[in-house]
């Protein structure tokens, strides 16, 4: 039986669709019984699907986009943390 450890260092390759046989099988095992990683694994495809979509627009296109206003967020919440601190 794989443990929660072994599903997240195997949440990549889950996604990617890179697993098979019997790994796969023992993956999906674990993720029938453990609603904790079934929501990280999910957590984990949505955040790709992110970075997918932003990585392959170009910036210029980002602008008033969905994407473009996930982007300003983070560099909002990144400022945050650079001028609050200290
Ligand atoms: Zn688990």
């Amino acid at each position: 039986m794989l443990t929660c450890k072994d599903v997240a260092h195997r949440a990549d390759a889950l996604i990617d669709g890179e697993l098979t046989g019997w790994d796969l099988l023992k993956l999906q095992m674990h993720l029938a019984l453990c609603g904790a990683c079934r929501r990280f694994v999910d957590q984990m495809r949505v955040t790709r699907d992110i970075s997918r979509t932003v990585l392959a627009l170009p910036p210029e296109d980002l602008k008033g986009t969905e994407a473009g206003r996930i982007d300003s967020l983070l560099s909002r919440l990144h400022d945050q943390k650079q001028h609050g601190g200290s």
